[in-house]
């Protein structure tokens, strides 16, 4: 589902990405690991495009990326993205923030994409807020709305980056429990999270990532029971 062939990027002479190979199958749920800086954020990144690559190859269900155009927009819908920071539109109730981006992109009908919507919304344990704004919702609702809004678009994967480090720690579960739903219901994930229980419940795979390169890339167990590479070690020692 997702594919990368030795990607390379740089920040002006920063390597932030070296050499990345991965290939992520239909359904697999990914936690990518790993130091600030390490490159978590801009491989995600780049498997929408929002950053461009230098050089390497990056497919998405078999289609490779284009740079630009009509076709990027269509690509880049296929991935839905959720941020530690929620961008909700701030005039628009839950419910039309959800709408949105069907309507405008894919020119779905208001009425089928307020229907889908409010599916959506129960899905993440939300409709009854769905006439609301979002600052009237908590951190960990309105991050749930912005999964709901990603799913609106019928994503082919979905890429997380550190969807709860923004929340107060009495909601990163309610936010978690969503994922792990997704999860269970065969969504292709690529998850950068510090939440290590997530990552040992919910993943199939773990991606430890140091200075642009892909160190380890096992099961969750493997990792945290036996890391192999000094880093990695490092890294968990601090954090366990
Ligand atoms: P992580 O998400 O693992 O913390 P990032 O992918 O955000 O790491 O960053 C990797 C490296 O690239 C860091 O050294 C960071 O400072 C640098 N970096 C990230 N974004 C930019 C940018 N827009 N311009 C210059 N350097 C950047
Ligand atoms: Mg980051």
């Amino acid at each position: 589902m997702i594919k990368a062939a030795a990607v390379n990027k740089y920040f002006g002479d920063l390597h932030v990405l070296r050499e990345i190979n991965l290939e992520v199958p239909r359904g697999q749920v990914v936690v990518v690991l790993g130091p600030s800086g390490s490159g978590k954020s801009t491989l995600c990144r780049a498997i929408n495009r929002l950053e461009p690559i230098n050089s390497g190859e990056i497919a998405v269900d078999g289609v490779p990326l284009p740079a630009e155009g009509k076709a990027l927009a269509a690509l880049r819908a296929d991935v839905g993205m959720v941020f530690q920071s929620f961008n909700l539109f701030a005039h628009k109730t839950i419910v039309e923030n959800v709408m949105l981006a069907p309507v405008k992109v894919r020119k779905t009908n208001a009425t089928e994409a307020r229907k889908t919507a409010m599916e959506l919304l129960d899905r993440v344990g939300i409709a009854n807020q769905a006439d609301k704004y979002p600052a009237q919702l908590s951190g960990g609702q309105q991050q749930r709305v912005a999964i709901a809004r990603a799913l609106a678009m019928r994503p082919k994967v979905m890429l997380f980056d550190e969807p709860t480090s923004a929340l107060d720690p009495e909601m990163v579960q309610e936010v978690l429990d969503v994922m792990t739903g997704l999860a269970k219901d065969g969504m292709t994930m690529l998850v950068v999270t510090h939440e290590m229980g997530f990552a040992r419940r919910a993943a199939n795979r773990v991606l430890f990532m140091a200075d642009g390169e892909i160190v380890e890339d096992t099961t969750p167990d493997e990792f945290f029971t036996k890391p192999k590479s000094d880093r990695a070690k490092d890294f968990l020692g601090k954090i366990l």
